[in-house]
């Protein structure tokens, strides 16, 4: 399983999709990927091989982000529905998580007893939560990191908002996740192997950091709100 993201200036439809076929070693079930179209989110996703979800993937658009997902199925089967991304009620945010939350039962029970779920995922909690508290008044970040919070579990995330669509949202806690950095693009893989494609320039990300990807910056925050800065290095390439 593994995760990667794409914000920048190129197709990020083929960028994402080549990545995801560099992290099919890691083992997966599904694999999707969710693309920004103008004020909107496609969502693309299969269970099986990447080369059917390219099949699926519509080429007639241009898009210069997104998120991509390779899921080891842990909570629901892997099927259509439970593949990543996956969306909140309304549609505005869109997510991919590598992990598992071992509370989403009971945090589903105290928060979210109105909402319909999607799929049989643990992941959905996650979107479903940060839109829940983006109701209830918080911006993006400030949700994001409210959800973090009560969060229990393993994750590595990547998040869309239709309402802040020049962003990506990351986090992690105990699943592997780094920022790549380009020239007028950044991503984010799992795995440097993903993006080599694109980037050589990698900073790693530490559990409880909070981090927006724009295609000019990345900001990694702590927990509580604190600016970090940290040294990139440079990836090994041996083919
Ligand atoms: N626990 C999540 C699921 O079952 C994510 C699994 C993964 O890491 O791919 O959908």
């Amino acid at each position: 399983c593994g995760i990667v993201g794409y914000i920048g200036t190129e197709d990020a439809k083929e960028i994402l999709l080549k990545g995801l076929e560099k992290l099919e070693y890691r083992g997966y079930d599904s694999a999707g990927i969710a693309v920004r179209n103008g004020e909107d989110v496609r969502v693309y996703k299969e269970k099986g091989r990447i080369a059917e979800l390219r099949k699926v993937v519509d080429s007639n658009f241009e898009t210069s982000t997104g998120i991509g997902h390779t899921r080891w199925a842990t909570h629901g089967v892997p099927n259509h529905e439970n593949s990543h991304p996956h969306q909140s009620e309304s549609g505005r945010f869109t997510l991919v998580h590598n992990g598992v939350i071992e509370n989403y039962e009971q945090l589903r029970e105290e928060y979210l007893t109105g909402v319909t779920f999607k799929s049989d995922t643990d992941t959905e909690i996650i979107v479903q939560l940060v839109e829940h508290f983006s109701k209830e008044g918080l911006d993006t970040e400030a949700a994001f990191v409210k959800v973090l919070k009560l969060l229990h579990g393993s994750y590595a995330l990547g998040l869309l908002d239709t309402e802040n669509p020049d962003a990506i949202y990351v986090a992690k806690n105990k699943s592997p996740l780094l920022v790549g950095l380009g020239d007028g693009f950044n991503v984010i893989a799992s795995d440097a192997m993903a993006m080599l494609q694109v980037t050589d320039t990698y900073t790693e990300l530490h559990d409880g950091e909070v981090v927006l990807v724009t295609k000019e910056n990345v900001e990694i925050k702590d927990i509580e709100g604190n600016v970090i800065t940290r040294e990139p290095y440079k990836a090994e390439i041996d083919a």
